[in-house]
């Protein structure tokens, strides 16, 4: 009898389909994966490939972003319920309404966010490129949706105003000043690596602040051997394949993100017998959400 991961690989082949899992995804989707990534690298794989259905294992606005930029393509969520609490917190009733108060500023919509947030901003971000789109404006004022933790960290870069909308992570919001404290008590020689969506006070108190990707590219390059990880615990998968002989401790067991925790093993098998859930949006929607992602393409 074939495994599961033998099943969904027959059917990958069958659908002419590629598996996009994100870095926070559990071990065994990682696994199956044919590409693992953070958000800005699948959107670009999924634009890039030459698949015609992409599996995007991740939450719902990733596979939106897959399907902004893919529209002739098949783009399948395997669970439909895996959302993100941040990107709800932004409604485009929201940024119209800090449009009307800052009627100079830029809207910059971070790509936590709606397919409809998207379509009436300027341009987005994610947490690799924010600070370089902020840059690339020639606004002095920024609005920032919706994470205030990520706008915050690249207020401090930029002599521009940023107007902050008040999301946060939920997963990252939980740590705390004790947690770094513990972890400096406990390891003492370890190097604290945290994600810009924790609060200014536990950015402050780190080593280095960055990405998924630039936290596992910072610790894949370092000289050092012990790294305290402040983001989602998905990462430790990738940091301890790339780097065997080096040690990882998460900052806090309870870093981990129950909507990236939604897609199993048996749910992407589903997606690709029953090819569901499609992502579905509207051609207006679709014209105006793609151009904020494209500009954001365009920064360099
Ligand atoms: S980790 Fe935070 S930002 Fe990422 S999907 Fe989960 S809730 Fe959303």
């Amino acid at each position: 009898m074939q495994s599961i991961q033998e099943r969904i690989t027959a059917l990958k082949k069958k659908r002419n389909a590629i598996i996009l899992a994100h870095f926070y995804q559990q071990d065994e989707v990682q696994e199956i994966a044919d590409f693992v990534g953070d958000s800005l690298e699948l959107s670009r794989i999924a634009r890039d490939c030459g698949e015609q259905v992409i599996v995007l294992c991740g939450v719902w606005f990733m596979a939106g972003s897959a399907k902004l930029l893919s529209p002739q393509k098949t783009v399948l969520i395997p669970n439909k319920n895996a959302g993100c609490p941040m990107a709800d917190m932004v409604t485009p009733e929201d940024v119209s309404a800090l449009r009307q108060k800052h009627p100079n500023a830029a809207v910059v919509t971070y790509v936590n966010s709606s397919v409809e947030v998207k379509a009436i901003s300027d341009i987005c971000c994610t947490s690799s490129n924010a600070l370089k789109v902020v840059a690339s404006l020639p606004n002095d004022e920024i609005i920032f949706v919706p994470d205030k933790n990520l706008g915050d960290y690249v207020s401090r870069f930029t002599d521009k105003k940023l107007i902050l909308h008040s999301g946060y992570c939920p997963t990252h919001q939980r740590i705390f000043t004790e947690h770094i404290d513990i972890a400096r008590r406990e390891h003492p020689g370890a190097k604290i690596l945290v994600h810009p969506e924790c609060t200014r006070e536990i950015v402050d108190a780190a080593d280095f602040v960055g990405s998924t990707s630039q936290i596992i590219n910072y610790a894949t390059q370092s000289d050092d051997t012990e790294f305290v990880i402040g983001t989602e615990q998905g990462i430790l998968y990738p940091l301890k394949k790339k780097n065997p002989n080096k040690v990882f401790h998460m900052l806090s067991p309870h870093f981990v993100c129950p909507n990236m925790k939604k897609t199993t093993l048996e749910y992407v098998l589903h997606c690709l017998e029953e090819m569901e859930t499609e992502i579905r949006i509207d051609d207006g929607l679709m014209q105006a959400a793609s151009q904020s992602l494209y500009k954001m393409f365009a920064v360099k």
